[in-house]
């Protein structure tokens, strides 16, 4: 599969890997648009996450708690952050392989979009 973040995960293409288990790994974006900026995927290839159901939906929940943890390495934890999935074109996700961007270490606006 042309997947690029499951090249990242299989280790065919190299990333700034933050974090990894079995179920999802984390690693610097490559084009920060903060001073942390932290994507967060699953190991399993999942287009986006509309494709989540019951059965699935938890590895979101251990997206968030892994980035919570992200966020306390990184020292944004008090501070303030932001988690932010995308979700489709009008979303405006460029990578179809489900992703949770952590960003912090500067004021986000306030402006959703
Ligand atoms: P999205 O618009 O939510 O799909 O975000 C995709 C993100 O992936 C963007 O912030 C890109 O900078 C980032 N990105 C694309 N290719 C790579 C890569 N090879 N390594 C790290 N981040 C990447």
């Amino acid at each position: 599969m042309d997947c690029i973040f499951c090249k990242i995960v299989n280790n065919e293409i190299s990333s700034d890997t933050v974090y990894q288990d079995g179920k999802i790994m984390a690693f610097r974006d490559i084009n920060p648009i903060a001073p942390v900026h932290i994507l967060l995927v699953p190991c399993e290839h999942i287009a986006k996450v509309s494709d989540l159901d019951e059965t699935d939906a938890s590895i979101v929940a251990h997206m968030v708690n892994v980035a919570n943890q992200l966020a306390k390495q990184e020292g944004v934890a008090e501070s303030g952050y932001r988690l932010v999935i995308n979700c489709g074109k009008q979303g405006g996700q460029l990578v179809p392989h489900l992703h949770m961007h952590l960003l912090g270490g500067r004021q986000l606006l306030d402006a959703l979009g």
